[in-house]
Parts: structure tokens; C-alpha cells; sequence
């Protein structure tokens, strides 16, 4: 595609692009600032306007009818989490019977793991990259501990090569072959957190299960951001949290999924809380656990309506738009600010910008990640100040995401004009 850094240009793209009324679906953050370009959705999604109604509405029929509510509320409580099904099992690429909202991103990892990592003597080793989200990190160390194995022996982490920044795909496949007989389970984010780099989930998934190993993948950064078929690319188990590119609401609940084949595999270990138990027999209340099949068999508890409510308001949007329009938006859109970003590069040469994210498009999603080498944490400050809302990651790194769902063209071309002036002024001292 052609850019120009130019009001004219950015305004005719926002013009034309067909998702332009969906901005005004949300509340932007107002910090007294001249411009404010909100660029963290990765971290922290935008409020939709339609939660607060959806809120109130239970809210309102809490009070109304207290514990009747659970049956005879507009959106009964007792099967809520059902209506939040389909609309995020196509946002995953899954059968509505391997997906299910419940509980936060890595209570559910534990809970998987319960599941899929099922060490033993032989195989108890663990796949994942170097620099993950440090809540995973935990995630397989004491994972690894409580099956009493060393972490730093269980854990094989893949880093970029020297010199590189994203790592490379042969070199998972690689360790995969090396450990064949000794890999338990290969866990990788979809996207990383950090790089913005998208890994190869069906590849990883292939290879895990050549060599007898389980895949399972954290989508924190990849739901609501890129296209995913978790089913047909038959990933044993993933999970992700609704606050980043889903907009649920701050800590709002996350999602799981399961692959069916699992999911009807009752021999399977797993916790059992009332809400996972058989549907038809859950208020008989007898002793012996029996799972539901499908996702809905790793539930706990019954769901936190409030935040189901926002959730449900969210996703709706996602519904009416769906991910191939929010995909081919994200990558022109993504693709305009890489250009910008180059061009400060080009302006600025003793800032020292580098662009850390893979270029190819296929290898990220919205999220860029930059390197700022020649500058300080200072620069960062600045650009909050001025109302660009990016966020900063030791040692120089600039994290932010355009994403189609609320940032224009105009927002990346404001950035632009903000981070002209704010690397001018260092340049002037
Ligand atoms: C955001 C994020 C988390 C957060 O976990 P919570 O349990 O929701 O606090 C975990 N892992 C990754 C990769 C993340 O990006």
C-alpha cells in the first residue's frame, strides 16, 4: 500500500475506510491533554459506550428480583456465560463446545495444565520463549515444581539469535526434534507481549504432536488482534484474557478453549467445581464429579454477572464486525504507522529507532514494539504528556497499538506530528 504522511492523506483514509463509525462506539480517555491518540489497547482495551447500559441492566434486575434473577432476568444469570459462547468462539476459531468464559487468564493456564501437562520421568520437558509474559514464566516454573522438577532442567526456552530480535521458527523446530523423547508440552504465547512477534500456531502444534507432545498457547495478545482457527489448526488447549484487544472491562473474566477430541475425553485429570458438573444433575447435589463435555466441563464456579455484562456488550461489537474486516483494516493501518515510525528513524538518525516487530504483516498483529536506544525514559514521559498513550518496557523499548477497532489514520498521523516535535526539542538542547 501507498502512505503519505500528510493531515489530507490520513483524513482520506479514514474517509474511506469502512469501520470508521466503529471509534465512536468508545469512550476515550480525556487527560487534559491538546490531542489524545490512545495507543494501548494491547494492554488495556477502550470502554465501549454500550457497556454501561448493559451493566446497569443487571444492576437493575439484581435489585428487582434478587436470587429470582438467576431465572427470570432479561438475560437469565444461570446460563449467562452460554450467551458469551458463540461470539468468542468465532473470535478463536472454535466450536461453540470448546470454548467457555470463566475465572482470569492464568488461573486458567493452571487449570489446563492440570489437564495437559501431565509429566513424567521421561517427558516432563516444556518449549516456550525466552522473554515471556513473566505471569507465564511463573506459570511453568512452579508448574514444573510442583511436579518436582527442576525449572531450569524442565523449562527449554527458545531466544532470538544473537543479534536478532524475534526468534526464529527453525530453531523452535529444532528443539522440538532435539527433545522428541523427552518433550511434554510445547507453550508458546500467540503473540508475544513483548516483540509483537506472531508464532506459527499451527506449525508449533504439528511438531509438538510428531513428537508426542501437547500444544497449548496464551492468546492474551492474539484474541481480538489476529485471525485464529484453533480448531482446524487442532491446538490441544489455550487460554486469554478479555481486557486487552476484547475491551471486557479492567481483570474482566478470560476465556478458555479445549479441542473436542479432549473435551469428551472424561478420563482426563482436571479440578471439578459445581458450574464444570453435568447441567441435568448439578442441584441434585450428590457426591461424584461429572464433568459437562466440551470447554464447559473446566468450570468452577458460577460467573461474575457485572463483568459477564460488559464482556457480553464488548464482544457484541466484535460480532457485527468480525475479524476479517478488523483484520484487513489492522494491517494497512499497522503497516501506516511502520511507515511513520521509519521516517522519524530516517529524521532523527542519533535517536537510534529500530523497529524490534517482524515487518512481514503474516508475522504480527496490530501491536509494534520500538527500539528508542538514543533517547531516555524522558521521552517516553513526554509523549504521555502530550496525549500520545503508547507504554514502555526497560530498557528503551516504546510498545503501541493502532487498533482497528477505534484508532485512525489521523491518530497515527497525530503521533507522528507529536513525536516530530518531541524528539526535535532533545535535538535543540
Ligand atoms: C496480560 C497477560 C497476562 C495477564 O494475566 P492475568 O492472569 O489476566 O493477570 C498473562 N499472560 C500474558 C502473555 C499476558 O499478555
Amino acid at each position: 500500500m501507498h502512505y503519505e504522511l500528510s493531515a489530507e492523506f490520513a483524513s482520506g483514509q479514514d474517509s474511506a475506510d469502512p469501520l470508521r463509525s466503529c471509534r465512536e462506539r468508545f469512550h476515550f480517555p480525556d487527560l487534559g491533554t491538546e490531542h489524545l491518540v490512545y495507543l494501548t489497547g494491547h494492554s488495556l482495551g477502550l470502554q465501549p459506550r454500550s457497556v454501561r447500559a448493559a451493566v446497569e441492566l443487571e444492576l437493575d434486575e439484581w435489585a428487582r428480583y434478587g436470587v429470582e434473577g438467576h431465572f427470570h432476568a432479561t438475560h437469565p444469570w444461570y446460563s449467562y456465560h452460554e450467551l458469551l459462547t458463540p461470539p468468542m468462539a468465532a473470535l478463536v476459531g472454535a466450536r461453540e463446545s470448546e470454548v467457555v468464559c470463566m475465572n482470569s487468564l492464568t488461573t486458567n493456564l493452571h487449570l489446563l495444565f492440570v489437564s495437559f501437562y501431565r509429566p513424567t520421568q521421561q517427558r516432563y520437558k516444556i518449549i516456550s520463549e525466552a522473554r515471556m509474559f513473566p505471569s507465564d514464566r511463573y506459570l511453568l516454573e512452579t508448574q514444573a515444581q510442583f511436579h518436582g522438577f527442576a525449572p531450569d532442567d524442565a523449562i527449554i526456552e527458545i531466544a532470538p539469535r544473537d543479534g536478532e530480535r524475534v526468534i526464529r521458527h527453525e530453531d523452535i523446530l529444532a528443539a522440538v526434534e532435539e527433545h522428541a523423547d523427552e518433550l511434554a508440552l510445547v507453550f508458546f504465547g500467540g503473540v508475544n507481549y513483548f516483540t509483537g512477534q506472531v508464532f506459527d500456531m499451527p506449525a508449533l502444534t504439528e511438531a509438538a504432536h510428531a513428537v508426542g507432545a501437547v500444544a497449548g498457547f496464551d492468546l492474551a495478545h492474539a484474541a481480538g488482534n489476529i485471525p485464529l482457527s484453533l480448531h482446524d489448526w487442532d491446538v490441544d488447549f489455550a487460554a486469554w484474557c478479555s481486557y486487552k484487544y476484547l475491551n471486557a472491562s479492567p481483570g474482566n473474566v478470560g476465556g478458555i478453549f479445549v479441542h473436542e477430541r479432549h473435551g469428551r475425553n472424561f478420563e482426563l485429570p482436571r479440578f471439578g467445581g459445581w458450574w464444570g458438573h453435568d447441567k441435568s444433575t448439578r442441584f441434585q447435589m450428590r457426591n461424584g464429579f461429572q464433568p459437562m463435555e466440551g470447554a464447559e466441563g473446566w468450570q468452577l464456579s458460577n460467573v461474575p454477572i457485572l463483568g459477564m455484562a460488559a464482556m457480553k456488550a464488548s464482544l457484541d461489537v466484535f460480532a457485527e464486525v468480525g475479524m476479517p474486516a478488523l483484520r484487513a483494516k489492522s494491517e494497512q493501518l499497522t503497516g501506516y504507522l511502520e511507515f511513520a515510525i521509519d521516517r522519524l528513524a530516517e529524521e532523527f538518525p542519533d535517536a537510534r529507532i529500530s523497529m524490534i516487530t517482524p515487518r512481514d504483516p503474516a508475522q504480527r498483529g496490530c501491536q509494534l514494539s520500538m527500539d528508542v536506544a538514543g533517547r531516555e525514559r524522558s521521552l517516553f514521559d513526554s509523549m504521555i504528556g502530550a496525549g500520545v498513550i503508547a507504554d514502555f518496557r526497560e530498557p528503551c523499548i516504546i510498545r503501541m497499538a493502532p487498533v482497528p477497532l477505534y484508532n485512525s489514520f489521523t491518530d497515527v498521523f497525530v503521533f507522528t506530528e507529536v513525536m516530530r516535535d518531541l524528539l526535535a526539542q532533545r535535538d535543540a538542547t
